[in-house]
């Protein structure tokens, strides 16, 4: 059986002086990411002058920058060791991505986001890091209760900690904790294959013609720009606007909370109903353009969701097949391949003007999305 990586997440409940701890923590590791990104900028400036195009970006570099600025602040020496070299690490995999993948150049870190966070690595061979009955064993911070469930409790118990990162989000605490682990594959129920057609109207649509809707989180949108605006009208740190926010991290959280559990189930039901999972690859800023909301947690909600299935596919053993965000999956017609070139983007039903077939846009798009998902993959597979 397959060794995986896991993070579990698991709510901890530090103490005053812990939470001093992981607040000075969480303010060096700040501290060095900015610190590093603009020395990084400035001497890929001094480079650039002197007509070189590119700054190594790796350990060797980072580690001299950060022993330079060790002996520069000395509260530097606060943090736990593991956990400023951690920060180098994060930085050079965010340009790896920017050099390689064209993501986002990595941008400074803000005391103002509602997340906050430093990793820091556990020592195997001492075991620097461990879980003493209801307590995880932190360096420097000690001994912080957590509460998990049974499953979880017992995974910790019985696995390696790689890693652990203590995170600080609207207000509670968490404990990431990484751990090396046996999987086991879950049953599947169904061998088949399903196209995904992930969307904004209804959150996907199968091609089984099943319909996922979208949560309401009325609600909770409501409370939230409720309390945002109180806060806005009292004086930051007062006990009002601290009572204010405490409300308003309790409806973020709780709406959060609302949308991970659903993506879980969705993801669940799909791993265990079908063998073979086709989707489009993301175009998110085209999704987006014309909407003025542009939700920016929707936008990440449908990564978080991408990202879950394929770790979810990969852990179970099924296939996981992403289709070209060219291919024109609502444009085609199922049933005789037809290519409606100026299908509306409003359009629900349509008729194909070639065989006369009634099209559910979504439906129609999603088994498109299913076959051509199978053909890329039969390709794939005789490639090897
Ligand atoms: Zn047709």
């Amino acid at each position: 059986m397959p060794l995986v990586n896991k993070g579990l997440r698991i709510r901890i409940y530090p103490n005053k002086d812990m939470r001093q701890e992981i607040e000075q923590n969480i303010g060096n590791a700040r501290f060095v990411w900015n610190q590093l990104l603009q020395t990084y900028r400035e001497t890929y400036q001094l480079f650039k002058d002197h007509g070189y195009t590119r700054l190594q970006c790796n350990m060797t570099t980072f580690n001299t920058m950060l022993n330079m600025l060790k002996t520069e602040y000395s509260f530097l020496g606060l943090s736990e060791s593991t956990s400023l070299q951690q920060v180098y690490r994060d930085l050079i995999q965010s340009f790896n991505k920017f050099f390689k993948y064209g993501a986002g150049y990595p941008c400074r870190k803000t005391k103002r986001n509602p997340k906050q966070s430093f990793r820091i690595q556990n020592n195997k061979s001492i075991n620097s890091i461990r879980v003493n009955g209801r307590y995880l064993y932190l360096p420097k911070i000690g001994d912080v209760k957590f509460r998990t469930s049974k499953e979880y409790l017992e995974l910790l118990k019985g696995s390696v900690i790689n890693n652990v990162t203590v995170c600080k989000e609207n207000g509670l605490y968490f404990a990431v904790v990484n751990i090396e682990t046996i999987h086991t594959p879950i049953q599947s129920m169904g061998d088949g294959a399903v196209g995904v057609d992930l969307g904004l109207k209804n959150l996907a649509t199968l091609s089984t013609g099943l319909k996922i809707v979208n949560l309401n989180f009325s609600q909770e949108e409501e409370r939230i720009q409720f309390y945002q605006q109180q806060m806005s009208r009292r004086k930051n740190g007062s006990r009002g606007f601290k009572e204010a926010q405490g409300k308003y991290w309790k409806w973020v959280n709780r709406k959060k909370n609302r949308k991970t559990d659903a993506y879980h189930r969705f993801t669940y039901y799909l791993i265990t109903h079908f063998s073979t999972i086709c989707l489009e690859k993301l175009n998110i800023r085209g999704m987006f353009q014309n909407d003025k909301w542009s939700p920016k947690l929707q936008r990440n909600g449908l990564y978080q969701l991408v990202e879950q299935l394929r770790y979810k596919c990969d852990w179970n053993k099924r296939d996981f097949v992403q289709v070209d965000r060219f291919y024109p999956s609502s444009q085609l017609c199922h049933e005789c391949g037809y290519q409606h070139h100026d299908l509306g983007i409003g359009v629900g039903v349509w008729v194909c003007p070639e065989c006369g077939s009634r099209h559910d846009r979504d439906v129609n798009a999603s088994l498109n999305i299913r076959d051509e998902g199978l053909r890329l993959l039969k390709e794939q597979k005789n490639d090897k």
